[in-house]
This record gives C-alpha cells, structure tokens and sequence, in this order.
C-alpha cells in the first residue's frame, strides 16, 4: 500500500480542539506520523514520526493538499440496523405498537439474506458518504453483513439478534456464537458481539445465558434497553424490576455492552452502568415515533452517551452529524439552556463511540489507526468558519465530506464514493420488487 501524505490539514481532535496545521503520514492502514508542518519539512511537536525519515518525502507517495480542509477523527455510528435500509419509507407516520407489529416485523419475517445484504450495502454506501468509517450493527442473517463489511472497506461491530419470543433460543445462541468464531477480527475491521434483541422479547434467562457466552467467547454485547416509557411499567409488571435491573441481574453489565437508546434511564439505574457500557442515543427515531422527552437531559456529563442512527425504517438517514444536531437542538430545548450541550460536549458524545468499539480508532497520532475524515468546509452551507466546531454541528452534511478513509484505505476520495453505488441501486430494486410482491408474513414477535 502506497503512502499517503495528508499535508496541511487543520486538525479537530475528539475533544473539540482545533489546532494549526499538521502533515499527517498514512502507512500500513496507521498514522505513522503527525508533523507541524509540510512533508520534507522539519517535523515539529505535535506527534513526532515513529522513526527517523517517516516525515520525508518518498517516491510513490500518495500527496494530498489539506490546506483549505479539517481532519477529524471518523464518524462513528454505534447503534443501527444495516438491512431495514431496504425498508425505508415503507412505514411512516405510524406508532410504535404499529410500526413494529403491524408494519416492520410482518415485513422482516419475509426476508431472505439476499434482502438483509442488499439493505446492508446501501447503509454502508449512505453511511460511507456522511463520513462514518465504522458502525455498530444488530441484525439477524448477521453473515451477510460481515460479508459486506469486509467488501466495503469500513469497519463494523456486528451483533446477530436474538429473539427469545421467537423460541429455540438454545439454537440461537449456538449460531450467534459460531458467527463470533468464524467472523471475529476478520481483516482488524470486523468484530462481532452477541445481540439478544431487548428485556421485552428475551427472558432473564435467556439474557444470562448470553451474558455467560458473550464472557465465555471474550466479547461484548449490544442490546435495546428502555427506548420508550412504557416499556419500564410493563417490566416492573412482569418482572418486579426495571428493564435496566434486568439487564445488570443478567450480568450483562460485566461484558461490554452497547446500548442502543437507554432513552427513559432512571436517575437510579444511572449506577448500574459501570464502566464498560454506552448508551446510542438516535434521537430522530424517538422523534419521528412520538416516543417523548426521555430522560437524558439531566447531567449528561454523567452518562457514556454516544450516538447512533438506529435503522432507516425509523430514522430515514444514517448520519451521526444529523443525529448529534438533534441532540444538542432537543436538550437545550428541554433544559430550557442555551448553553447546554454545548458545541465541545456534543462533539465529544460523537466521537465517544470509538471508545465503545474495539478498534482503538479515534485518535490523529502516531500509532493509531488511519479512520479519519477530511471535510471541506469552504462552502456555502458552513462558511465563514469562526468555529469550526459550528460548522460541522450544525450546518454541514454529507456535502462537506471531502475524503475519507478506514484502517487507511480510501473510502470516499474528492467527494465520490469508491463503491459501485450503481450495481448497490440496482441490487436493492431487485430486493424491493421481491419485498413487495412477497407483502407481510406472520410474525412471533410482539412490541
Ligand atoms: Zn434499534
């Protein structure tokens, strides 16, 4: 792999710092080195080169001019569901109880892995497009997944869905953790954990048994956990506990745990957490589904928030920047405070998520891995630049994704991707056409 010389971009690291313009050095899918100034130039403080010459200009080196662009870290989509790309639009305006039992479960349990690969590839490319280099994903025909992962270029952390209502749970368990065996850590890009689906369609039982194999196999998990209200009285009905107690009961807090929503936690249940948990908030889904305020409002500094999209079925769009905006939008609004979720707070609530994967991504220095985005911010729609940080919150979109790039491969270069999005169109209308003709199954589930 050639090398490629980023030269002069102005850097924007997970915290919100904005600093002068490095040079930063790409080799062997790594930052091998971040210098103050152009390549060939003497390196300066910011991180030096691993070893003497890295800085220096080689024959065969790949040099990109930086000089009107922002480097940051890669976007980070830590909770979605790949596939139901191909279910966008097919069940709108409709509530939850609607949307799940009458639209999206009767449609899913139609679906072939052909549809679970053609959905996951048009994610990927839509996900690709807003800057994201790695998401997290839970979805069953989980294979199929990985199998466009690893064709895509990014980085994913798949979770195949457990069902306990759907019976045969043993079985279940049993695939999901063939599927740890046979995909984790294919290519450094691809890591797998066990998804059991949520407290209300899993038992106790079913979700200690998890907790046990997920220790057991040395990986996390990825769960729903109280994306609605109702769902906590109807647990305490059932159970006599909370479904975050359910959760912690199961022993699911002792591995680490992706939790997509976390949206109505407690204040009491905010111990339980622990360290090794994080909350994908995907606030246009609570938005478009009528779910309420939540509870993530209160000292949010308190909480391992992260972002995610959740899937297209509900939230229409994979893009962590349009998720953060509403966060930050909706908690001032619910603060009744301006100066809440502040510009430098949500930032670092988007760059969390590389914490919660196990890429060691998220860091522009010597030694970590090359995941980053180069944006073009001398446009219309996010110019003049007082605060960069402004720009990218709450006025840029895919548009201003110039490059960008995974374990230093190029996923998107001068604004194209390099995927065939024609063939990925092509291939998800054969899908839909089949979707349609084939209409709603019956379904075992229930929300
Ligand atoms: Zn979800």
């Amino acid at each position: 792999m050639n090398r490629i010389i980023l030269e002069n971009a102005t850097i924007i690291d997970r915290e919100g710092n904005v600093s002068a313009p490095a040079t930063v050095f790409v080799e062997d899918g790594l930052i091998a080195a971040v210098t103050g100034s152009p390549a060939g130039g003497q390196s300066s403080k910011n991180s030096g080169p691993r070893s003497p010459g890295q800085s220096e200009r080689r024959p065969g080196d790949e040099i990109i001019d930086c000089s009107r662009l922002h480097l940051t870290p890669g976007l980070v989509n830590l909770h979605t569901h790949s596939p139901m790309n191909i279910f966008k639009g097919i069940a709108e305006d409709a509530t939850p109880d609607r949307w799940f039992n009458e639209e999206i479960w009767p449609y899913e349990s139609t679906m072939d892995g052909d549809d679970v690969e053609a959905g996951a590839n048009l994610a990927i490319a839509e996900m690709q497009d807003n800057g994201v280099t790695a998401f997290a994903d839970h979805y069953f025909m989980a294979d199929r997944i990985c199998k466009a992962v690893l064709e895509s270029g990014m980085r994913a952390d798949v979770a195949p869905t457990l069902f306990g209502m759907a019976g045969g749970f043993e079985g279940q368990l049993a695939a999901a953790s063939d599927l740890v065996r046979e995909w984790n850590g294919r290519d450094g890009r691809l890591s797998i954990r066990l998804g059991p689906h949520s407290p209300y369609t899993c038992s106790p039982g079913d979700l200690a048994a998890c907790a046990k194999a997920a220790a057991d196999l040395g990986v996390g998990a990825h769960i729903h956990v109280e994306d609605s209200e109702p769902q906590i009285a109807a647990s305490v009905e059932k159970y006599g506990r909370t479904p975050m107690r359910v959760v912690a009961e199961a022993g699911l807090f002792d591995v680490p745990l992706i939790i997509g929503h976390g949206y109505w936690i407690l204040d009491e249940e905010r111990e339980l957490l622990g360290d090794r948990a994080w909350i994908a908030v995907c606030m246009k889904t609570y938005m478009k589904l009528g779910e309420g305020p939540g509870r993530v409002w209160q000292r949010p500094g308190e909480l391992p928030l992260c972002i995610g999209t959740d899937g297209a079925a509900s939230s229409n769009t994979l893009s962590p920047l349009e998720q953060v905006r509403m966060l930050a939008l909706v908690g001032k609004l619910q603060t009744h405070d301006a100066e809440a979720f502040d510009l430098k707070a949500v930032w670092k609530i988007l760059m969390r998520g590389h914490d919660a994967l196990p890429f060691g991504t998220g860091r522009i220095e010597a030694g970590a891995p090359a995941d980053l985005v180069l944006w073009d911010l001398m446009k219309p729609n996010t110019y003049p630049l007082y605060d960069p940080l402004a720009a990218l919150i709450y006025s840029a979109d895919s548009g201003n994704v110039k490059h960008s790039m995974a374990a230093g491969r190029w996923l998107k270069k001068d604004g194209s991707l390099l995927l065939d999005i024609e063939s990925i169109i092509a291939k998800a209308g054969e899908r839909v056409a089949g979707i349609l003709r084939k209409g709603k199954g019956t379904t075992h589930l229930a929300f």
